[in-house]
């Protein structure tokens, strides 16, 4: 079974995350194959808008950090020179398959919609907040955790951008979460609804969007990422993916490689100078 299915209907295209037992954790072969689908949609002429979609109970847990995922390469070799070269390996791959993959999508041409159930942790930001329109079930729930890893934030910083800086820093600081509610209230999601009507409602706004022509609509999209790139997004989004690899050389350096996979949260290795 595959782990991104791809359908068409009626000038929709369907992608669907299809790890639903990982709670859709991303690893390797899903960003690719995820990259893959949306490039399909992208070239193919009968499609008019994207539906990005997850199977199961949640969205997505964020990135797959099982140990199983140290078996993949550039994982699995990423750090076996690591005196030589630092964690410029890593910074190079995460700048290609995280900042960049995020980046490409939320460029992609076409209309593309979000459709979030559940949990939607760290890493699945970086799959809704690119996409152009989000829909949320009303048991959705939106976290970046990765405080704990050492970092301050997710590679791709939507934070500010979505829910203004006073809400991403809280977000941060707490490694809490923002339920459907909140996150409409603050203007990060169009439109919450029943969790059994999740699938009909997105269908639905993606058919009337389907209606219309697809050059103005390409214009339109263009227009407001312009107009967020004309006011720094994409530079803030290349800086702040720098702030983001120096918290994983930080962790690194005072508690080890196990924080640099995800595979512990960040502990002190030695006492906390200001505890003494
Ligand atoms: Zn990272």
């Amino acid at each position: 079974m595959s782990i991104v299915l791809y359908e068409v209907r009626d000038r929709v295209a369907i992608i669907t995350l299809n790890r639903p037992d990982q709670r859709n954790a991303q690893n390797p072969p899903l960003l690719q194959e995820l990259d893959q689908a949306f490039d399909r949609a992208n070239d193919d002429d009968a499609v008019r808008v994207i539906v990005l979609r997850a199977a199961g109970k949640h969205f997505s847990a964020g990135h797959d950090i099982s140990p199983e995922v140290l078996t993949y390469e550039p994982w699995k070799s990423m750090f076996d020179d690591v005196e030589r070269t630092g964690l410029l390996k890593m910074y190079n791959w995460e700048k290609k398959h995280f900042l960049g993959y995020a980046r490409k999508w939320r460029d992609l041409p076409k209309p593309t919609i979000a459709s979030v159930q559940g949990a939607c942790i760290a890493a699945g930001l970086m799959l809704v907040w690119p996409m152009d329109l989000i829909v949320a079930a009303d048991n959705a729930r939106f976290s970046d955790p990765v405080v704990r890893m050492g970092c301050g934030g997710v590679e791709y910083h939507g934070h500010t951008w979505e829910l203004g800086a006073r809400k991403a820093k809280e977000l941060l600081f707490t490694a809490g979460f923002i339920d459907a509610q909140e996150a409409h209230r603050l203007g990060m999601v169009n439109r919450v609804v029943p969790l059994d009507e999740l699938e009909s409602a997105t269908l639905a706004l993606a058919s009337q969007i389907a209606q219309m022509h697809p050059h103005p609509l390409q214009m339109a999209k263009r227009a407001v990422n312009q107009t967020l790139d004309a006011m720094g997004q994409y530079n803030a989004l290349q800086a702040v993916f720098d702030v983001h690899s120096l918290g994983h050389a930080n962790a690194w350096a005072t508690c080890g490689q196990a924080t640099i996979a995800g595979l512990a949260e960040m502990v002190p290795a030695k006492p906390d100078p200001s505890a003494a």
